[in-house]
């Protein structure tokens, strides 16, 4: 008998980290799912490292977070050396002083985390391996999906199975992808990758650079290394130069300047060196019964001459930069991930993966010094910059993660990006399915994630060729530009934005992105940002509600956001904004513009109270109560003023929270949690200008279960209102049987003052053409070399990914005809 259910209302294809992330999304969601992979088991090998900003706050909001900063490493700044001169040693900017830094963490160990806790979840039967998809056919209901279970051999009977949606998130060879022909527009770029986790002993201070990035640019070349493990207190000893005031809150991106010594307390936790070291030493001995030819190298060109020529040179100025008393007594070995290009040879591309000699060269070239120890793992493969739509035709079958883009591996966006993909999709399929809103709400994971899926390919791609290519461009990006970067908070700023995913913005879009109605506020589309707040308990005390604060320690708005609900903050200022958080516009030279404003209105505060009770009445009785139902909106009051009128405010809501629902509406009263922003914490970081009054004295935030805020806008904003309640209407909850329509339609309200961020449309295939091979095509023009160019043209190679040992076979190259099927006409 079958494993299999008859049917099931979403498939995922795939449980890599983007199918393993919308199993727990769907999962929390009580969504009938069921996710299948080809492999026996879960990748064993470290693939992507970098687990970005965005990425951890996802897993916090999903519950493992605790768990991958005790697997995983903080990286803490970045070196460039060039030709043996230290060029930069700088920190990386904190973009969350809640999330620190990049981590570090093996694929293998965020895969291992994802299924861990979708058992805890309850869903760890929902993974089934090793499991074959045979064929998918779309159908008026679903689609009809064909699967063979192949434990039980290859030449197993097959299952027929129906479901609703089907989900390829099967990576960059996508059998979903390539049975439907979508089309994954873009092109091979030039060159081969070598990658590989290298124990190295190294002539440099060994606990400083366990926490740090290195681009090492000589011997005609560049090499990047990503520290991958190191003990703990190595790195403690390192924290002098690279480390922020312990905090809570998240700061704006700040200036990487100094700061004085504090560290996390997770990132003191104990490495498992001796683990990794001996899982390094088990992975070398599979390396050995491995037989890998030689692959061509760069040795012999003029380049690879001059710069060995040039190596004792490097060598002593580079010992002499990095030598100190203590350092020349004993250097550790430290397991690195290794990063550089090599030219394809005239055979082609190699098939297989580079032996330990061949890594150990490249190594020698751009650190002489070094000393190879030991290779538990490498790999080598093509890189291509694609994409693809990510639904087909009616909206049934959807692509994520490296199904829908592939690009190089700068700036360790890969897998962030998938992951992404699987939060914006997991409670939009479940809201459609368990709560039968339309599946318009589907329509906005293309929307959203397209054209940031998009940015992702152009931003790593552009310049990627030259930047490995040691010569002069190398030199210029890696020695000039960088080191300016570095130096102008706001470069540092928007890359850091960028790299950190924390600064992607979704388009306003058809209503479920609302209008940016608060001048120079957050924007809606954008992920929110965390703040810490002081919880407030409303006692009764000689007749008067005295709010009073309950833990010691301030909750984070991540802690409270934490979950599959919605979010309704409810703002609300006793007291004005201090001068520095007054928005910057050119109207603050305007005399007494720029200055905090006060009021003397009376009799603000009732009917600010009860403009915004009724819109979390109006929003409970439709979504429901979080933790009462999947689609439950939890209700945050938060207020901001000296400490004697937080209850006048409190007290306010609550009232007239209690008249609303009972006099109103009829439901139950949303449970509310009240807040204080004492610290201006929240209303800076999210520049919500506010001051007691009728006018901008309460202010609303619509927060998405995915940490977006989709709406926002003053109490007293009765479009920026509307636009809240339509997107509660049109995109969550099922629509109701329409009404005769009256003779005359109901005009909307016009936006006041600001109109609503500029609604974009939804991309056409055309879009994918152009944005992908159009502007790829004009950086390349800036960036690559008549040889790269002719070599990239006409390409029909499908994919990427690395043909590690036993990857080998996915290794695979389209046949022309492939080619051009996949470069022929878009569909809609
Ligand atoms: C060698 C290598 C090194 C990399 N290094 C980095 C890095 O440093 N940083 C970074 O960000 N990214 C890196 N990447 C890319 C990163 O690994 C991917 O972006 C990431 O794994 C994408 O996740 P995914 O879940 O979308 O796809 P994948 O991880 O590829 O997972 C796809 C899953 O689908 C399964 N599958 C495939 N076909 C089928 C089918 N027909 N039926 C059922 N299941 C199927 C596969 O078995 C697999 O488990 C690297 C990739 C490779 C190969």
């Amino acid at each position: 008998m079958s494993s299999f259910p008859s049917s099931v209302e979403v498939l995922v294809v795939g449980a890599g980290p983007t199918g393993l992330t919308l199993a727990n999304c769907l999962q929390r969601h009580g969504v009938d799912y069921l996710t299948v992979d080809l492999n026996e088991k879960a990748v064993d090998t470290s693939r992507a490292l970098a687990v970005q900003w965005r990425t951890q706050e996802i897993f916090r909001d999903l519950g493992l977070i605790d768990e991958a900063r005790a697997a995983g490493r903080h990286i803490q700044g970045i070196r460039v050396v060039i030709n043996g001169k230290e060029t930069l040693k700088g920190t990386l900017p904190e973009v969350s002083a809640h999330y620190g830094r990049p981590l570090v963490l093996c694929q293998s160990e965020t895969e291992r985390l994802l299924i861990e806790n979708l058992t805890r979840l309850g869903g760890g039967d929902r993974i089934r391996r090793p499991v074959e998809v045979l064929s998918l056919t779309p159908t008026d209901e679903g689609v009809t999906v064909t699967l063979r279970d192949l434990q039980a051999g290859p030449e197993a009977p097959t299952h027929t199975m129906t479901t609703r949606y089907v989900v390829g998130c099967d990576g960059a060879r996508s059998f979903v992808r390539k049975s439907l022909d979508i089309p994954f527009e873009g092109k091979t770029i030039p060159g081969e990758f070598v990658v590989a986790d290298c124990l190295l002993r190294w002539e440099v201070p060994s606990h400083d650079d366990c926490t740090r990035f290195k681009a090492i640019c000589a011997g005609g070349g560049v090499l990047f290394c990503v520290p991958m493990f190191a003990k703990a207190e190595e790195a403690e000893a390192e924290v002098e130069e690279v480390t922020a005031p312990e905090q809570v809150t998240e700061t704006p991106p700040a200036p990487p300047a100094p700061a004085p010594e504090a560290k996390d307390e997770e990132e003191k936790a104990e490495e498992p060196q001796a683990e990794t070291t001996e899982g390094a030493k088990e992975g070398a001995e599979e390396q050995k019964g491995e037989a890998v030819p030689e692959a061509e190298t760069k040795e012999g060109t003029p380049e690879g001459e001059k710069a060995e020529g040039a190596a004792e040179e490097e060598k002593k100025e580079g010992e002499a930069v990095a030598k100190t008393e203590e350092e020349k007594e004993e250097v550790k070995p430290h397991l690195w991930r290794i990063i550089t290009t090599v030219p394809v040879g005239k055979e082609g591309p190699s098939k297989t993966s580079p032996s330990k000699e061949e890594v150990e060269e490249i190594i020698k070239k751009r650190v002489p010094s070094a000393e190879l120890v030991d290779m538990p793992w490498s790999a080598r493969y093509s890189i291509n910059k694609r994409a693809a739509h990510l639904y087909y035709k009616d909206k049934r079958i959807f692509l994520a993660g490296d199904a829908a883009h592939v690009h190089p591996p700068l700036f360790g966006q890969g897998m962030n990006t998938g992951i992404q993909d699987a939060y914006n999709l997991g409670w939009k399929l479940a809201f459609v399915l368990k709560g039968g809103a339309p599946t318009q709400l589907l329509d906005t994971y293309e929307a959203e994630r397209f054209p940031i899926d998009c940015q992702t390919v152009r931003r790593t791609s552009r310049g990627f060729p030259g930047i490995f290519k040691g010569g002069i461009a190398s030199r210029f990006l890696l020695g000039t530009v960088v080191p300016i970067v570095w130096t102008r908070p706001a470069l540092t700023d928007r890359l850091a934005g960028f790299i950190s995913q924390t600064q992607q913005a979704y388009p306003a879009d058809k209503g479920v992105i609302g209008p940016a109605a608060v001048h120079h506020a957050i924007v809606p589309g954008s992920r929110v940002p965390n703040a810490s707040l002081d919880v407030l308990d409303l006692q009764e005390v000689e007749g008067k509600t005295e709010a009073v604060k309950t833990r010691d320690t301030p909750v984070s708005v991540h802690e409270l956001l934490s979950g599959p609900h919605h979010t309704l903050m409810l703002l609300v200022a006793m007291e004005s904004a201090p001068e520095h958080a007054a928005p910057k516009s050119w109207t603050n030279w305007i005399p007494g513009c720029g200055e905090p404003r006060r009021t003397t209105e009376e009799g603000w505060l009732p009917d600010v109270s009860q403009k915004l009770s009724s819109l979390a009445c109006e929003m409970t009785c439709k979504l429901g109560k979080a933790g009462e139902t999947f689609s439950g909106v939890r209700v945050v009051v938060v207020v901001r003023g000296a400490a004697d009128t937080l209850g006048n405010a409190c007290e306010a809501i609550k009232n007239a929270i209690e008249k609303c629902c009972t006099e109103g509406s009829g439901c139950v009263a949303p449970e509310v949690l009240y807040c204080d922003d004492s610290s201006h914490d929240l209303l800076d970081l999210y520049k919500i200008h506010m001051w007691p009054g009728k006018k901008a004295g309460g202010a609303f935030l619509m927060i998405r279960p995915d940490g977006v805020l989709s709406h926002i806008g003053y109490a007293s904003d009765s479009y920026a209102t509307k636009k809240l309640r339509d997107y509660v209407e049109k995109y969550l909850i099922p629509k109701k049987e329409e009404p005769p329509k009256p003779q005359e339609e109901t005009k909307e309200e016009t936006a006041p003052e600001q109109p609503p961020a500029a609604a974009a449309e939804q991309p056409t295939a055309e879009d994918v053409k152009e944005v992908v091979t159009e502007e790829v095509k004009k950086e390349e023009a800036l960036g690559e070399t008549e040889e790269e160019k002719e070599e990239g043209e006409g390409e029909g190679e499908a994919v990427t990914a690395a043909p590690a040992e036993g990857e080998t076979e996915q290794k695979e190259e389209a046949t022309p005809e492939e080619g051009k099927k996949e470069g022929k006409g878009e569909e809609k």
